[in-house]
């Protein structure tokens, strides 16, 4: 509760002014017992004291010379030089003045015993040793004094100074220490046990951000985090601050907590550490408020991923083999297809991918009523390239024939090599003639350019005859098909060979 509304005076300042009023206290209280410093009326008599002897030492000089005149002008030069003097006077035994300076009447007042006092001093003049006469000295009086004067005085000084610099000087100390030790902020015992149970580091923080409390878990993040300590702010902390990298003050997770109620923070830090290893953390802070809603610091959680990071690595990486090899084996699947389905000299589809190709192209053709032809083609005279330029070359012609008819077809059809130098075609949709115009074409191109495209040898001229047969005139399969079109083909041999044969039905 605060005794005077709107002035609020913190712990800190309170202590400090407590502190100064005790030593304050404890000085009047010695000076009191000891007299530290002394009495101004004291020291004030004395020194009159002595003005006086001192006059009396010189009257009584002069009474021996008797010159009156000199003993009014000392008199005279004693009131004149002591501002503290009003009037001086000799007075004879018996009553009478004999010299006087300033208006004596007037101020001298008798000490009622005889006595001096601090203001009316008497000082008695001896001659042959017997009391002749007595100066008198009426001071200024000694009391009372103005304010000025008793500030003026060194104890009240002292007092003063001592208020004004320990003041100061208590407030900065005790505000230090309370950094250190402030009871606001202690942690009971017990509390700092739960916290040393938590997995996670946990730091909490009072509202400037310095620590009052770092857990068990917090030590294991850097080998340098056990000095972490109370009153310090969490950048003072060398490895944290390396790991904290160039991110500004108020984008720290535990300054967005102390600035914005909502803010909750939490993300990825990572804390490099001697050995040149990393502890990967994710960093959540939340403020702490009290019963009142008033915040009171914010709580720091590090919260160790390493081993979750090195799991999800090693994920990453299976995975990334894993889709390696899926490749790896999409490849030699792909290759294993085509060393299935693919003549390795020519590139065109093998017999078998033919068979079964053709096979369904011909039920399609059945089932929809379309047409569908097939081309049989055969170099001529093949065995002369073989025996004059040699089987490699004999395997060049066959590529370039392949080449040569696979550029005459349309998508759709499928082009085979159905043996040594022979080729089959099923074209479908495909009337016969329309089939024997491609054989035509093929059959010209082989003419024109398969030989030029040899440039090992000079083959000379490259010619193929075909043989042509359609669906439309009847064979119930693939078999009967291909063996029409072989049929025409053997009878374009027979007619002179270059040239394309269309199967026709025997006449009855
Ligand atoms: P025709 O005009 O009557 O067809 O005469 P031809 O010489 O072409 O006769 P045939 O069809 O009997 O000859 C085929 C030859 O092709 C037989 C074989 O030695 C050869 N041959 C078969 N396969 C290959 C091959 O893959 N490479 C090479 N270089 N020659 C082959
Ligand atoms: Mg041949
Ligand atoms: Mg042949």
């Amino acid at each position: 509760m605060n005794p005077i509304p709107g002035l609020r005076l913190g712990a800190v300042a309170r202590l400090s002014l407590g502190l100064v009023a005790l030593m304050v206290s404890m000085l009047l209280a010695g000076d009191l017992l000891f007299g530290f410093s002394p009495s101004r009326a004291e020291a004030e008599q004395k020194a009159r004291q002595r003005v006086g002897e001192s006059v009396a030492i010189q009257v009584a000089v002069l009474l021996e010379t008797g010159s009156e005149y000199a003993l009014n002008k000392t008199l005279q030069q004693v009131v004149s030089r002591n501002k503290d003097v009003r009037s001086m006077a000799i007075r004879r035994t018996g009553g009478k003045l004999i010299a006087q300076q300033g208006d004596h009447a007037r101020f001298w007042i008798a000490p009622q015993d005889g006595r001096s006092t601090v203001d009316q001093l008497r000082i008695p003049v001896k001659a042959n040793n017997e009391h002749w006469a007595d100066i008198e000295i009426a001071f200024e009086e000694a009391a009372p004094r103005g304010i000025r004067e008793w500030l003026a005085h060194p104890t009240v000084r002292l007092m003063g100074f001592l208020v004004l610099a320990g003041s100061l000087l208590f407030y900065f100390y005790l505000r230090r220490a309370m950094q250190y030790l402030d009871p606001s902020t202690a942690v009971p015992e017990r509390v700092r046990k739960a916290f040393d149970v938590l997995a996670d580091g946990v730091v909490v923080l009072d509202t400037s951000g310095r620590i009052v409390l770092v857990n068990d878990a917090f030590h294991g993040l850097h080998p340098q985090a056990g000095l972490a300590s109370t009153g310090k702010r969490l950048t003072e902390l060398d490895w944290l601050r390396a790991a904290l990298g160039e991110r500004p003050s108020e984008a720290l997770p535990w300054n967005r907590a102390l600035r914005d109620a909502a803010a909750v923070a939490e993300e990825p830090l990572s804390i490099p550490q001697p050995d040149g290893t990393t502890v990967e953390t994710i960093v959540g802070s939340a403020r702490i408020a009290d019963g009142n809603g008033r915040l009171r610091g914010c709580i720091v959680t590090f919260d160790d991923v390493t081993e979750v990071h090195r799991k999800n690595d090693q994920l990453q990486q299976a995975l990334e083999e894993l889709e390696e090899s899926r490749k790896r084996i999409s490849i030699q699947n792909e290759e294993l297809r085509q060393l299935a389905t693919r003549d390795p000299l020519t590139g065109c589809w093998n017999r078998r991918a033919f068979v079964r190709m053709a096979g369904d192209l011909i039920e399609q053709a059945r089932r929809d009523g379309s047409e569908l032809s097939c081309i049989m083609g055969d170099i001529d005279h093949f065995k002369r390239f073989n025996d004059v330029h040699g089987h490699a070359v004999g395997d060049k012609v066959i590529q370039a024939v392949a080449k040569a008819l696979g550029s005459k077809l349309r998508e759709g059809d499928v082009l085979c090599r159905y043996g040594g130098e022979e080729f089959c075609i099923v074209l479908p949709n495909a009337t016969a003639e329309q089939a024997a115009a491609v054989a035509e074409r093929a059959r010209e191109t082989v003419e024109a350019h398969a030989a030029e495209s040899i440039r090992s040898a000079d083959v000379g001229k490259v010619t193929s005859s075909f043989g042509v047969a359609t669906l439309k005139l009847g064979p119930a399969t693939l078999d009967a098909l291909v063996d029409r079109a072989d049929a025409a083909l053997y009878t374009s041999k027979n007619s002179g060979r270059n040239q394309v044969t269309v199967w026709q039905a025997p006449a009855q």
